[in-house]
């Protein structure tokens, strides 16, 4: 059996601060929205934006740049978060991110 890097976060939070936007689909505006107590249109007005593409909505940020959902090191969503921000820093990842993010590297066998 082989073995696979996977890099366990430690809730760093940095992530969340580096610039940039965390895509939001249908489904994840859905599942936000109903766990913010909203509908979705609401959602979409009050917490997202266009992505500089044009090619569909992005979470807002706060004025000094970090995700309006970052509160101190939590986030708000984070049994509803984006699977951006779930899949960081293994699904995706970018340039320069090992000098930003605290995951540890751990070897798990690839199924
Ligand atoms: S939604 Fe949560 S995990 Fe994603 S960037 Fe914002 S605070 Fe971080």
């Amino acid at each position: 059996m082989n073995d696979s890097i996977y890099y366990q976060c430690q809730r760093c939070t940095n992530c969340c601060r580096w610039p940039g936007f965390v895509k939001v689909g249908e489904e994840e505006i859905a599942a936000i929205a109903r766990f913010l107590g909203l509908d979705d249109d609401n959602f979409i007005q009050r917490y997202t934006r266009l992505r500089p593409q044009r090619d569909g909505l992005a979470l807002i940020d706060k004025p000094n740049g970090e995700c309006f959902f970052l509160e101190g090191r939590d986030c708000v969503l984070q049994s509803v978060k984006p699977l951006q921000c779930a899949g960081f820093p293994n699904t995706w990842n970018f340039p320069g991110w090992r000098e930003v993010c605290e995951a540890v590297p751990e070897l798990r066998p690839v199924a």
